[in-house]
């Protein structure tokens, strides 16, 4: 095997690189793109680099090294000291390195880099020799010393800082740059010392000489120690970690690039930058970054000294030449990778050095437009410009921002559960979040958790924010929904509801009611006051990108939604109609004391009265959707929660029964409430979500599909007699046998006859099934033989089929599958393998049953983009999502098409 490949030239200026950018696997992105920047003849300081197959097996190994490889190091060493014309450790013109990692992947500031690698107690003498400059050189020794220390000793860095400020204070000056070469000679001695009292003898016995650790004065032992600590950077926790939340594998291990070091703080003919091709915030075509003159590459990020724009760097007295050679290359590197590239720099007196190369990190706005642009560029073609955008990042296009000028403090952190920001009054209860909204004025809901009875709140905050519950959690999914910002599981966040506030534990922080916060659901963050806010601006971008999106995807994209305003918001975002309008939304605020009549009373004409009641206002919230969505179809999914829901929390009830007593309140009103919650107990299940649910109530209740159904043709009817083209369209829940679909769907057909009867009009209503039980999946073929669509619900899908309760997914044990990777993922936000066995089985089986069957998914899964990759794949003729995800999949649909 080849564990090493040399970049850049030789002593007579030829090319001796051996990799390219196609090897990323092998080299890392930035090997392979140091091998690709030298392959095309720019300007690269000279190196090798060591294969990210050596790290695994070092990793894989117990840390120890593959047979022969640090003989291949020390060979490759040897030729770039012969191609450099310098040798390591040298006495009169010491060579030095930087060793930086590189993972296939970018992960950026996760890992290691040492830099004046090489430096020891003989080379310092050569290395000012060679520059005339002793200050340069033990400044640069002393950091080589601190850099070893903190990244391969694993050396707290505040020794060294600490001795720093101490010898400032002696010296009586301010900054790191008053210090003299005198100074910084006796900062090496001093850090030596630090050196051998911190590193534990025992864990490194070759750096004991006579008994004392010794910082290493052997250039080949310092660079097999950073070799070592680049590939453990791999596994240090925050790699882990970022690679975990990124979804990138742990057997890809990370290449090492030992590459001569080339130096942007020999003086005022010096410098070093950072830049991109093109604009990364908004996409225009112009070079961007930032430089500094006589500085290194640590300075320009780290934000001590002001950069100045990469625009003026050829104006600069000295700098022109290269100025305007790294301009000339910013347009090769563009036409090259056919991309914006992102580029670090560094002019060592005069001369221009590229030390990276990458395709650069953009937002959103920038990423669509630069696409656009390429195409118009002739670089390249419309499906390459798809592909160039991240359907997940559109997010940010659609919703309010945090202003990026802001300044603000974080109080707390939580999940980053539906993205945008939100800044109000801070309410406890939904009913207050109502009263705000009422009033005039914005707020935030902070709840615990929040429950169904929390909708009209959750409408009426401009952002929900709970201290429990996952991405997954009721506040999450309804937020998302709504495209509300939400975030969620601030463990930080103690509230109290009834005293109205919210400690900040650990703090000495409290949130009362009215006080205004801000949250931003992209990134987590609560902050405690307001934050200006910007809504990005959607540009003519986005819909060129999703026209040519449309062109190329063969799966169809529909909207979850249950009111109007969602529908027309989907429409307006490309929703080729309403895969699922969850009725039970509509049952809600006043709806609530109806339907509460109707499962609390036995008198059987005050029950009919309250379908009565519910037949009208249900047919207006149907004409409603349906006319929305005119000429599109809609499917209306009957009733499918457990009645329980509607209905008042037992344990509220108990504690007002108490209080009532306490006061002495009337006997008979007590016994009144108690035998409301004697009924209200009565419905209580084991395991509600397997319970009396979907078609199951139909089953049990056939007042309520009657009453829905019979809505449904009505307002259908009607909109068709005012000329319009409704589509309606009846979904049953939760079906497992074919014999409940045959018995719904005959009273729902009874019920359609009698109403285009009475409305003499024709009504072409399909009846279909939701397939989100394991049994349904499996015996697909007998239920598709009376059903005309199937719509996988792939939420209760997931739930049944591994046995996780989709509510409870973030507590205890599937964070910990996930840590240990006993899961590759949450399977409620993408799709698993297993769930998607039994939606393919789904598919094949229903068109076995029903050759003409329509099939979609309109679980959460249907806007996740790599669900939708799963789904292209299996036979299903559309995904419906939240309308703030219509865009997003119809972008990821594309994708996964060609
Ligand atoms: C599902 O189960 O996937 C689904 C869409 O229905 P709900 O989330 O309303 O249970
Ligand atoms: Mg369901």
């Amino acid at each position: 095997v080849k564990r090493v490949y040399a970049f850049g030239k030789d002593a007579n200026g030829n090319n001796v690189t051996e990799g390219n950018t196609e090897m990323k696997a092998v080299l890392g992105g930035k090997g392979a793109n140091l091998a690709e920047m030298a392959n095309i003849g720019l300007p690269v300081p000279p190196g090798f680099t060591i294969t990210c197959q050596t790290c695994m097996e070092f990793a894989n190994g117990g840390n120890s090294w593959p047979e022969g490889a640090l003989d291949t190091i020390a060979e490759y060493r040897a030729d770039l000291e012969e191609r450099m014309g310098k040798k390591i450790g040298d006495a009169e013109d010491p060579l030095l390195v930087s060793v930086r990692s590189g993972a296939p992947m970018s992960m950026p500031g996760m890992m290691d880099t040492v830099l004046n690698l090489g430096l020891n107690d003989e080379s310092i003498n050569g290395l000012i020799k060679q520059t005339e400059n002793p200050r340069f050189a033990w400044d640069s020794y002393r950091r080589f010393i601190q850099m070893f220390s903190n990244v391969v000793m694993g050396l707290d860095g505040d020794l060294f800082e600490n001795a720093i400020t101490a010898m400032k204070n002696e010296r009586g000056v301010k900054s790191d740059t008053d210090l003299t070469a005198e100074d910084l000679q006796q900062l090496v001695a001093e850090f030596k010392g630090i050196f051998s009292q911190n590193v534990d003898p025992v864990a490194y016995p070759s750096l004991v000489v006579d008994g004392l650790v010794q910082f290493p004065q052997d250039p080949t032992l310092q660079l097999q120690l950073a070799i070592e600590a680049v590939f453990g950077s791999w596994n240090n926790p925050r790699a882990v970690l970022y690679r975990q939340k990124n979804k990138i594998a742990d057997d890809l291990g990370t290449a090492v690039n030992v590459q001569s070091m080339v130096f942007g703080n020999k003086g005022n003919t010096s410098a070093t930058g950072v830049a991109f091709t093109r604009n990364p915030a908004n996409g225009e075509k112009e070079f961007y970054g930032d430089y500094l003159v006589n500085a290194q590459g640590e300075d320009v990020v780290a934000g001590i000294r002001n950069t100045s724009p990469i625009a003026q760097l050829k104006t600069v007295e000295g700098l022109e030449e290269a100025g305007q050679q790294l301009e000339d290359i910013f347009v090769v590197l563009e036409n090259h990778f056919r991309d914006m590239c992102d580029i670090e720099f560094t002019i060592e007196q005069g001369k221009l050095w590229m030390l990276q190369t990458r395709v650069g990190k953009r937002t959103a706005a920038a990423a669509l437009h630069i696409a656009i642009e390429m195409v118009k560029e002739g670089l390249i073609t419309k499906e390459e410009a798809v592909m160039r955008v991240e359907p997940d990042q559109l997010d940010q296009l659609l919703h309010p921002q945090f202003d990026k000028n802001a300044t603000y403090d974080v109080v707390a952190r939580g999940l980053n559960a539906s993205p945008g920001a939100a800044v109000g009054e801070a309410v406890f209860s939904a009913a207050d979040a109502v009263a705000a909204n009422e009033a005039g004025r914005n707020c935030v809901l902070v709840r615990w958790e929040t429950n169904p009875d929390d909708l009209a709140g959750m409408i009426a905050a401009e952002g929900i924010l709970t201290s429990h519950g996952g991405k997954t959690s009721h506040a999450a999914v309804i937020a998302r929904g709504m495209g509300a910002p939400c975030v969620c599981g601030v463990e930080a966040l103690k509230i109290d509801a009834e005293a109205k506030e919210a400690r900040i534990s650990g703090t000495d922080i409290v949130i009362r009611e009215g006080d205004i916060i801000s949250i931003d659901g992209t990134t987590g963050i609560v902050v405690l006051g307001p934050v200006s806010l910007v809504m990005p601006e959607i540009t003519g971008d986005l819909d060129a990108i999703l026209e040519w999106a449309d062109e190329f995807r063969t799966l169809g994209v529909r909207a979850n939604a249950d009111n109007p305003e969602d529908a027309e918001l989907s429409r307006s975002f490309g929703a080729a109609g309403i895969g699922l309008c969850r009725t039970e939304h509509m049952f809600l605020g006043d709806r609530k004391q109806i339907i509460q009549t109707f499962i609390l009373n036995e008198d059987e004409t005050v029950r009919e009265e309250a379908v009565r009641e519910l037949l009208e206002v249900q047919t207006n919230d149907f004409y409603g959707m349906f006319k929305a969505m005119d000429g599109l179809p809609v499917i209306v999914r009957l009733l499918d929660p457990p009645l329980h829901e509607f209905l008042e929390s037992a344990r509220a009830l108990d504690v007002e029964i108490a209080r009532l007593e306490a006061a002495g309140t009337d006997a008979a009103l007590v016994a009144e409430k108690r035998e409301l919650m004697a009924k209200i107990d009565s419905f209580a299940e084991q395991n509600p979500m397997l319970g009396m649910r979907g078609v199951r109530l139909g089953i049990v209740y056939p007042i309520l599909p009657t009453m829905q159904v019979r809505a449904i043709a009505t307002a259908a009817a009607r909109l068709k007699k005012e000329g319009l083209d409704p589509k309606p369209e009846i979904m049953i829940p939760l079906v497992s046998v074919v014999t409940e679909l045959a018995k719904l769907r005959a009273l729902a057909e009874k019920v359609i006859a009698q109403v285009e009867a009475e409305e003499g009009v024709e009504l072409e209503i399909p009846i279909g099934t939701m397939i989100e039980l394991p049994r349904a999946a499996v015996t697909a073929d007998e239920i598709a033989s009376v059903a005309d669509f199937f719509s996988f619900g792939t939420n209760d899908l997931t739930q049944t089929t591994f046995g996780f309760s989709r509510d409870d997914v973030e507590g205890e044990f599937v964070p910990q599958y996930l840590s240990e990777r006993l899961l590759p993922f949450n399977p409620f936000a993408t799709v698993d393998a297993g769930v998607a066995r039994l939606v393919q089985m789904g598919v094949e089986l229903g068109h076995e049953g029903n050759p003409e069957i329509v099939c979609g998914v309109c679980g959460e899964h249907g806007g996740d983009p790599d669900s939708i990759a799963t789904f292209n794949g299996i036979g299903l003729d559309y995904v419906s999502c939240s309308p703030y995800r219509v865009p997003v999949a119809r972008l990821a649909a594309a994708q996964a098409a060609l």
